[in-house]
């Protein structure tokens, strides 16, 4: 199979480098980390029901709130997710060492436990909302509420890819607008020759936390943005930013993120079908929990997880069909696939990421194809040209 393409027009010695040990190790303990985030999750709301804590975390709830029935909900989500926190919490931190350990975090422990705090924060913030959101439709709408949660869920989506770039991102990044008048210039004119409007180009100050490189284009309607690392722009020369926004643009042009969002629309669908399935199961097949009680909590945090697993190939492969798209896209607007190759190259470098995995690796757990497989398709694709 390696063999299959005539020498590749490729700066450097004709052909991709080959994965070093280094990266192999590295990509293997992030896969065994994520693996390991899943199981425990699971583990944990499996124990809180099989051992009925979820009763005794709301009879200690309703204990201290009485008749608020809002508030005890509040202070029962609240054990929740301090209990997941610190469950998950020894996981975290050996993901931050994993990082230090391969040199590609530059953040003290002391700013990682920030980040830490802010993401813990925000969840805190969501779960709670969400949650009495959709006890208060249980309690409203016994039959139905599960469709009037996932219709606010999509909405509630939709507003967060606008305003993520303008409210979230800055929560933990610093960006300030690109100081380099030419490629400012280049890159706004590709964007417009690609039928979007984008309301900036922005240097994306990673470096502050990492190694990595990355870039992308951000929000929707008036939040839409180009945004570039600063870890990306000290690699690469213009031509090869080019060629990686060419690619981000790929997937306007395609329309990703509105099919995405369809995509997403019939998942949570499904999601939130199961879910009404669960805990109506729990109230009159196990006959544990009613409905309206939220000790049935856990169980739909271990449907919703479970069926996250389950999907995870399915997305991954539909987000890959999607990258082979953008690529695609790219090396026919550069015209060349020389700059794309190299940057791909430079980023795989940068990123330690393993060129070339093994299939099964890329199938489970890869939303993008792998560089080694990209830059093979780049090269097949321009020899057809010829
Ligand atoms: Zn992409």
């Amino acid at each position: 199979m390696k063999q299959m393409i005539p020498q590749p027009a490729f700066p450097g010695d004709g052909g991709m480098p080959a994965d070093s040990a280094e990266a192999r190790r590295y990509n293997r303990l992030l896969r065994r980390v994520g693996v390991a985030d899943f199981v425990l999750g699971l583990l944990l709301m499996g124990v809180i029901l099989a051992a009925d804590w979820t009763s005794a975390f709301r009879n200690f709830a309703v204990r201290v709130a009485g008749d608020h029935h809002s508030i005890s909900l509040f202070l029962y989500t609240t054990i929740l997710l301090l209990l997941t926190k610190v469950f998950s919490l020894g996981l975290d931190y050996y993901g931050f060492r994993i990082e230090r350990r391969y040199h590609l975090s530059n953040q003290h422990l002391r700013d990682w436990a920030w980040d830490q705090t802010k993401a813990f924060a925000l969840v805190f913030l969501f779960s709670q909302a969400l949650v009495q959101i959709i006890y208060f439709l249980i309690r409203l709408q016994p039959s139905w509420w599960w469709v009037t949660a996932w219709a606010l869920f999509m909405v509630f989506s939709v507003v967060m890819a606008q305003i993520a770039p303008v409210v979230l991102f800055p929560l933990f990044f610093r960006f300030r607008a690109l100081n380099d008048e030419e490629l400012t210039a280049r890159l706004t004119r590709m964007s417009e020759k690609a039928g979007t409007r984008v309301r900036g180009v922005y240097e994306w100050l990673l470096s502050e936390k990492t190694k990595k490189a990355n870039a992308a284009l951000m929000g929707l309607g008036r939040t839409r943005r180009i945004v570039i690392s600063d870890t990306l722009l000290s690699i690469c020369n213009h031509d090869e930013i080019e060629a990686v926004l060419a690619h981000e643009l790929g997937h306007h042009v395609h329309r990703h993120m509105v099919k995405g969002i369809a995509v997403q629309c019939g998942i949570t669908f499904f999601g939130f079908w199961c879910l009404k399935l669960a805990i109506r199961w729990a109230a009159f097949g196990w006959r544990h929990y009613a409905q309206i009680d939220f000790a049935n909590l856990p169980l739909m945090i271990l449907v919703a997880t479970a069926l996250s697993v389950v999907l995870l190939p399915v997305m991954n492969a539909y987000a890959r069909f999607n990258e082979r798209q953008a690529d695609l896209y790219a090396w026919k607007s550069v015209g060349s696939v020389r700059p794309f190759c190299s940057a791909m190259e430079k980023l795989a470098t940068q990123n330690l990421s393993e060129r070339e995995p093994s299939r099964w690796v890329e199938i489970l757990f890869h939303s993008h194809p792998a560089i080694g497989r990209r830059v093979k398709a780049a090269l097949v694709w321009e020899n057809s040209r010829r």
